[in-house]
């Protein structure tokens, strides 16, 4: 059946989606497939991603691009965020001559709020066009604009006329969705309908992969990934990070696709296979030994190398044996609490296996079938732990961290610092964490953190967090009701 994705996680039909929850692995991993986990509600909400940001990130680092936000001027917030990451990016990449990225917003006030705000999108991309002369114009749309109800297609179709720039609207109002990952959904369906409309497959490259990248790989890790993959003869497209748009029209010559993260780009994998027949491999991140034999095999099935990838596997895992072994000697039995984007914790609560560290709860913003996969998994080694499914709720976070104590916390790392635990973060763009001679950065950063609580213990020491010691005796999941 032709995949009609419209964009919003929620509303896929090959899987259950739930935002919000609390419990056990357990439960969890029982209930899922049965389809009786429990739709619920969080009645007090602490913060979600928008997924205009989302898509505003996937994009930014592309080659001769302008960006054009169709929103108040708050929305453009994160940007700061992504522009520093391009900026690092670009010296890691040995481009010093170091540019930023060339964002215009409309700044959308109450007066265009009453009366519209198309006037003001015009006058952007003509502006966008006439200062830097892009080749591509990405136009993100906002809460505001679409409430508003701007025909910003209408707006597109008007100005294309009149410049030079492929012109590309990206529906990614931020109210559409509680999954952030939308947000790159809306960016892929975009560039599958402007973009890649008029391009036609050409002859298949057959050593060719579309790797989807998202905006939080550290340039060591595309290196390692691309060392890995050119290893056993797979040519990479690396996309959409750092590309280009004769890179993005390359999609459909590709033997194959992959992601790096489970959650990026696996709706559209879907679409390319339907429209060009190009198939994909959908498993894991590549963090942590097993993540990325994992992750490799699943690649070079699709390229007939399966034996090849298999010794390869078992000659990168004799150069970092002794890197594991030593840090696993360091941690084996120490505790983990797990937080960050579900690629990124599900892939990190497979690696802390490898160093013999034991899970004890995590929290992800979704769980659906793949989370499923991950559960299953992850109770085989573990046993039972909590699971929390929830996008940035610190209340319900604390409170499990006073009820469990893990002798450490991955993840943003403010609140759990607070409380004195040892902390790291595993979503680090800039520095390595993925494939076989990355994974002792992120063991060693551990194992320092452990070895060196003096900073956190001080934090506690002066440092309150906001809550009051009754929150710490009640039901962390007191607030997600039931329907
Ligand atoms: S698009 Fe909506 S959710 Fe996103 S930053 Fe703007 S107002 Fe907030």
């Amino acid at each position: 059946m032709k995949n009609t994705y419209s964009g919003i996680r929620e509303q896929r039909r090959d899987t259950e989606t739930y935002t919000d929850w609390g419990g056990d692995s357990f439960t969890a991993g029982e209930n899922f497939p049965k389809r009786c986990l429990g739709r619920a509600e969080r009645v007090f909400s602490q913060g979600l991603q928008c997924q205009q940001t989302n898509s505003v990130m996937a994009l930014l680092s592309m080659e001769d691009a302008a960006f054009v936000l169709h929103s108040p001027v708050g929305c453009t917030g994160c940007c700061c965020m992504a522009n520093d990451w391009f900026r690092v990016g670009q010296i890691h990449r040995g481009q010093y001559a170091m540019k930023n990225a060339r964002v215009i917003v409309t700044n959308l006030d109450e007066r265009d709020i009453i009366l519209g705000g198309e006037e003001k999108l015009r006058k952007a991309i003509r502006l966008a066009h006439e200062r830097y002369r892009p080749k591509v114009i990405f136009i993100f749309t906002s809460c505001s604009s679409g409430i508003i109800g701007d025909d910003v297609e209408a707006v597109v179709s008007e100005v294309s006329d009149e410049v030079s720039s492929v012109l590309v609207p990206i529906r990614c109002e931020g109210f559409k969705s509680k999954i952030c990952a939308s947000g790159y959904d809306a960016a892929f369906l975009a560039i599958s309908k402007y973009i890649l409309k008029d391009v036609e497959k050409g002859e298949t490259e057959e050593d060719l992969l579309n790797l989807f990248a998202p905006p939080t790989v550290s340039y060591i890790d595309q290196v390692e990934i691309e060392r890995i993959l050119g290893d056993i003869g797979i040519r990479v497209n690396y996309i959409p990070f750092y590309s280009s748009l004769e890179k993005i029209r390359k999609i459909p010559n590709a033997r194959a696709s992959t992601a790096i993260c489970k959650v990026f780009a696996d709706e559209y994998m879907k679409e390319l296979y339907e429209k060009y027949g190009i198939p994909y491999s959908h498993t894991i991140m590549p963090i942590g030994t097993r993540n990325t034999d994992k992750w490799l095999l699943g690649i070079a099935a699709l390229f007939g190398k399966t034996a090849e990838a298999e010794q390869y596997i078992a000659s990168e895992y004799q150069k970092v044996r002794h890197l594991v072994e030593d840090l696993r000697s360091k941690l084996q039995g120490k505790s983990v609490f797990i937080t960050g984007g579900t690629g990124r914790s599900f892939a990190a609560a497979a690696l802390i296996d490898d160093f013999g560290m034991k899970l004890v709860g995590i929290e992800t913003p979704v769980y659906d079938n793949d989370t499923q996969g991950d559960i299953e998994y992850l109770n085989k080694l573990y046993g039972n732990f909590v699971v929390d499914i929830a996008n940035m709720m610190p209340y319900e976070q604390v409170n499990l961290l006073n009820r469990l104590k893990p002798d450490v916390f991955i993840g943003v790392p403010v609140w759990a610092a607070k409380l004195g635990i040892p902390t790291t973060h595993v979503l680090d763009i800039k520095r390595p964490t993925m494939g076989y001679r990355n994974l002792a950065y992120l063991g060693s950063k551990i194992l320092y953190q452990i070895e060196n609580p003096g900073f956190n213990k001080n934090i506690a020491k002066h440092a309150r967090l906001p809550y009051k010691k009754d929150w710490y005796e009640q039901d962390p999941f007191k607030y997600v009701k039931r329907s």
